[in-house]
């Protein structure tokens, strides 16, 4: 049976709200004070929607022949980590490895309804970036190249008419051109791992790049004081940035001053999570890359300063982006959901007819979550 009804305190309105679904389906969804009175800290809110994931729960989404069941175990448990929906991110690596490892990827996903549900589209973050130090961040600067007409066509093919995120460094050659022939195939274009001049950055925007790709990282750790890629995008206007709220990747000092500088609108999150995230400290691997990932969640290619993915799970980026702007759950929630889902054309209004699909928590007053129950198709757990 897969009928029900719950009463909490709605994340988005702050009322009371009523929802009941049959089958797995949303029949009544109701508001307001005249409901009734909810306990204190039972919340609902909409799942969260998550951009930029590699791997998860000690599965690497780089590697070659994943399987259909370590694919659906890492989709399991990031549902388990309050997201329901999210883009499969494949880095950068020699071009027909990539290719062939999307359309591998994809035949899975078209065997599964749940997996269909789950992967909401792929984002491809490289080869065509930065291959400076540091900007390349932990991606193989050997197998960076410039993108051509071509090489965009061949992604798009390869993924179908699913949605498609792609970042690239507007400063190599023809990425602009590449950049519009993208958009014009209905890709989303997101800039990252850059150390591109403001006139390139803005000419980027121009020609429909939306977004940037998880700043503050995908640089190097010093930047000149004058001119750097940070101070480069707090002067360029419109367009939408995505964090990694780990506390790690970008030092709570900086997480601040990015929002108040952007703008809370401007910011949705996202995990760059790896294949630790989810899982115990120990040695993972993210493609070709072996990393080991500590009790602190830093993830480390020995020998090397740049973090190379996180070890973060969803839901606790909810509440560590609270604690570093000091402010409640609920004013960050929006953006680990619908901001990064309306970026990718994505629903995540609850509707009559629609998926019953929810976060039911247990939050004390003071940000503190001590239960998660993460409904998908009104339906708890696997
Ligand atoms: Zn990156």
């Amino acid at each position: 049976m897969n009928d029900g009804e719950i009463i909490a305190w709605c994340q988005t309105t702050g009322q009371p709200v009523r929802l009941i679904w049959t089958e797995g389906r949303f029949t009544s969804i109701e508001s307001g004070p005249a409901i009734g009175v909810p306990p204190p800290d039972q919340w609902v809110a909409p799942p969260l929607v998550d951009l930029q994931v590699n791997g998860y729960a000690g599965v690497d989404f780089q590697g070659d022949g994943l399987s259909l069941e370590a694919l659906r175990h890492a989709t399991v448990q990031l549902r388990m980590a309050g997201c329901t929906r999210f883009l499969l991110t494949l880095v950068t690596d020699e071009w027909s490895a990539l290719i062939a490892r999307l359309r591998h990827l994809r035949e899975l996903r078209m065997q599964s309804a749940e997996l269909a549900d789950a992967i909401a589209g792929w984002h491809i973050e490289g080869p065509f970036l930065s291959g400076e130090p540091g900007f390349c961040g932990a991606h193989d600067a050997t197998l960076m190249r410039d993108p051509t007409p071509e090489l965009i066509r061949q992604l798009r093919d390869a993924a179908g008419n699913d949605p498609l995120l792609l970042t690239l460094a507007p400063e190599r050659q023809n990425a602009i051109a590449a950049l519009e022939l993208a958009v014009g195939l209905g890709m989303r274009v997101s800039l990252g791992h850059t150390n591109a001049p403001v006139k390139r950055l803005k000419q980027a925007l121009q020609y429909g790049a939306l977004a940037f790709t998880h700043l503050g990282n995908g640089c190097p750790r010093e930047l000149d004081r004058h001119d750097n890629i940070l101070w480069r995008l707090f002067e360029l206007p419109g367009v939408k940035v995505s964090l990694i709220p780990d506390e790690i990747h970008v030092s709570p000092a900086l997480f601040r001053l990015i929002h108040r500088e952007l703008g809370r609108d401007a910011i949705f999150y996202v995990s760059d999570a790896m294949a630790a995230a989810g899982a115990p400290p120990g040695t993972y691997r993210l493609g070709r890359l072996e990393l080991e990932v500590g009790e602190d969640q830093v993830v480390r290619y020995p020998g090397k300063p740049n973090f190379a993915g996180s070890a973060l799970r969803p839901i606790d980026g909810v509440f560590r982006a609270a604690e570093m702007l000091r402010c409640a759950w609920q004013e960050v929630w929006t953006r680990y959901s619908e901001a990064p889902a309306k970026l990718m054309g994505l629903e995540t209004a609850w509707r009559v007819g629609g998926a019953a699909d929810f976060c039911l928590m247990e939050v004390t007053p003071e940000n503190q979550l001590f239960d998660l129950k993460v409904y998908s198709g009104g339906k708890v757990g696997e």
